[in-house]
């Protein structure tokens, strides 16, 4: 469906904020990526030369030989069916919890979640192009030959990339605890909004271990006693990207670090938990399946860190 026909009562040019707000959300990242420090440097390699080349952002219907985007002489041209879907999904989720907890988001608020919630998915698109997945036919060959659980661990390090990207030009302050405040808001993003855009179905084991990789990583910030972030230890950053492998019978999981080298950090002591955690996450139950998330991660037996 148009986006245009997805909001038919919301009185504002939804599609130009969108398009708007992306291509300024390049430029700042671009800027950002030229600037100091690791993860100025770290998000140079991973889309510098993509944002760079961003000279405005159009949604519209893509020819499925396309897949999600197109970067064009300048122009980063986006398929709007999955776009409706996940703006879909987000008011679906403000509707929900305002009919079962009274939670009211202010109406004028709406939009500016619209444009974040789309700006990292547009991140995480991106992010593909230096992976070298940006070609549709790459990702098809690729899941031919390797399965599809590779393409699970390139999309949940995309999660987190993009969400990092987010946060650089998002985060309030340059603050640590402002950055990893920001990046929970983005990884927050991808499980309660992406995974009910795009369901996870039982017969994936592999989009369920990428949809388990991704609540980790947003279990890792959340601090249940003081709402803020929990205390850091250096040699395994709260920011660190993981990937999860997830057993044929779904009961068992090893968590892995995906960077700055691949590393198996543990394995999930908790085979109820993991089964439940699997089923949460195929029936759309994000909000239970990222409270277990939190839960199973701080059984982890630790190989490292
Ligand atoms: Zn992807």
């Amino acid at each position: 469906m148009p986006v245009s026909e997805t909001f038919p009562d919301v009185q504002i040019d939804l599609l130009g904020r969108l398009e708007d707000g992306a291509a300024k959300a390049c430029a700042k990242l671009t800027s950002y990526t030229c600037g100091d420090g690791a993860h100025a440097a770290e998000l140079n390699g991973k889309f510098y030369d993509a944002v760079a080349s961003v000279g405005s952002v159009t949604i519209k219907s893509l020819a499925a030989s396309a897949g999600a985007f197109m970067l064009n002489g300048g122009v980063l041209a986006i398929d709007e069916e999955p776009v409706s879907r996940i703006l879909s999904a987000v008011v679906e989720v403000v509707r929900r919890e305002f009919d079962e907890r009274g939670e009211v988001l202010d109406v004028s608020e709406l939009p500016a979640l619209l444009e974040r919630v789309f700006v990292t998915y547009l991140f995480h698109e991106i992010r593909h192009t230096s992976q070298g997945l940006s070609l549709h036919g790459n990702v098809k060959e690729l899941k031919s030959i390797a399965g599809p659980s590779v393409m699970a661990e390139y999309d949940a390090l995309a999660d987190r990339d993009a969400a990092l990207a987010f946060s650089a030009i998002y985060a309030e302050s340059d603050t640590r605890e402002s950055l990893l405040a920001t990046l929970r808001e983005a990884l927050f993003y991808s499980t309660q909004f992406f995974f009910r855009a795009f369901p996870v179905p039982e017969n994936r084991p592999d989009k369920i271990a990428r949809a388990m990789a991704v609540l980790f990583m947003a279990a890792r910030l959340v601090d249940e006693k003081s709402s803020g972030i929990p205390e850091e230890n250096s040699e395994f950053p709260l920011d660190s990207p993981l990937y999860v492998t997830l057993s044929a019978c779904r009961r068992k999981l090893a968590i892995h670090r995906g960077e700055p080298f691949k590393t198996l950090i543990g394995f999930a002591n908790d085979e109820e938990g993991v089964s439940a955690l699997s089923s949460h996450i195929c029936k759309g139950e994000m909000v239970a399946a990222l409270a277990l998330a939190t839960e199973i991660m701080k059984k982890v037996e630790f190989e490292t860190a």
